[in-house]
């Protein structure tokens, strides 16, 4: 603190992130990444890439990235939006769709970046309780807002909604935007890319962060209808002109062009995360259905605080989310490689 701070710093309260180590020995299951890596076709083009041109500014508009992005999904590069991660593309989508006169809605637990982007803004927000089975309940959503924000699947819960869900609400609330934050739609949820070009209030945001292993890389894209985009170029320039560097975009570009380590990668997790349900099933947890690149468990006797210590303890690190009270029991695992599966099964066994 320091009397120099403008009155609107001390109000703000940050997003914490979980714990990156600086102990390599830790097997990380706190923060979701994906153990497989990104695509070596990335890798190459980012070596082949790093060199005396990086003088240079890169291109403001990422062209490559969008084009690659825009063939991948069948739309147009006019439809197609790129940040600094997708934590950047929400930023930018707060400020220019959810500051309105109506509160913005977004489920009561799901991704604790909503609240913190709302206090930076200023923006008034309501939240809809989660269904008895954590279940994320659209039509409990009332029409009269000022947005609506959900990820498909919930995080950190990790279930996913149904695409006719999705359009049902769409049908309904026609008068204000509908963002649908996909940051782990590709481990086992429909994208609703499908429906932007049917429903004018409709973007979608994804991450390259989880499902093509680029987390260092900080790449996320929106998809919508064309005047939604120009909303968040308008902000874009008017906050950042170059949030991607070159080697970012040639690297998210080479990503979408190679699906098949992306579908290898993501089948290989997705399998993983049906035996680390079996597995944690059997050690006595209450595991909830998830269709993301983590599990949200609960187990029956020992309390999240306690058990997250004891996994420290045994070198696994895994998140847990004090509140609110309704899951303060859970704890949010992210699947790893067999051999990190192995150790954190190994970790419990020695604690339980
Ligand atoms: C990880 C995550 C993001 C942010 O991803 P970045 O692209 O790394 O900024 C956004 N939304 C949800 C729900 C996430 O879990």
């Amino acid at each position: 603190m320091s009397r120099f701070w403008s009155p609107f710093v001390h109000d703000l309260v940050p997003y914490v992130p979980g714990e990156q180590p600086k102990l390599s020995r830790l097997v990380k299951l706190n923060t979701n990444e994906n153990p497989y890596g990104p695509s070596p076709r990335a890798l190459e083009a980012i070596r082949s890439a790093a060199d005396d041109s990086l003088k240079l500014y890169p291109d403001p508009d990422a062209s490559l990235l969008k084009h690659a992005i825009a063939n991948y999904y069948s739309v147009d590069a006019s439809e197609v939006f790129v940040g600094n991660g997708s934590d950047e593309v929400l930023a930018h989508l707060f400020l220019g769709f959810f500051k309105q006169d109506k509160p913005l809605l977004f489920p009561d637990i799901t991704y604790s970046f909503y609240k913190v982007y709302c206090g930076l803004y200023q923006i008034d927000y309501q939240t809809i309780p989660l269904a008895e089975d954590f279940a994320i309940c659209l039509k409990d959503f009332p029409t009269d807002n000022g947005g609506i924000i959900f990820p498909n699947p919930n995080a950190p819960t990790g279930i996913p909604l149904p695409l006719a869900d999705i359009e049902g609400l769409l049908r309904r609330n026609t008068e204000s935007l509908v963002v649908v934050d996909e940051a782990y739609v590709d481990f086992g949820a429909d994208t609703a890319i499908a429906l932007v070009s049917r429903y004018p209030n409709l973007l979608v945001t994804q991450t390259l962060s989880k499902s093509r292993s680029l987390a260092g890389m900080r790449i996320g894209l929106a998809v919508g209808q064309a005047p939604l985009i120009e909303a968040l170029e308008r902000i874009k320039n008017s906050f950042n002109s170059y949030p991607l560097d070159k080697l970012a975009i040639i690297a998210g570009a080479a990503a979408f062009e190679d699906e098949a380590w992306f579908r290898g990668t993501c089948q290989k997790v997705i399998d993983s995360r049906e035996l680390v349900r079996e597995c944690l099933t059997r050690r006595g947890f209450d595991v909830l259905p998830s269709a993301a690149n983590f599990v949200f468990a609960r187990h029956d006797s020992r309390s999240g605080a306690d058990l997250a210590t004891a996994l420290r303890k045994h070198g696994v690190i895994v998140r847990h989310f004090g509140k609110p009270e309704r899951i303060s029991d859970f704890l949010r695992i992210t699947i790893g490689t067999p051999e990190q599966n192995q150790a954190l099964f190994e970790a419990l066994d020695a604690e339980l």
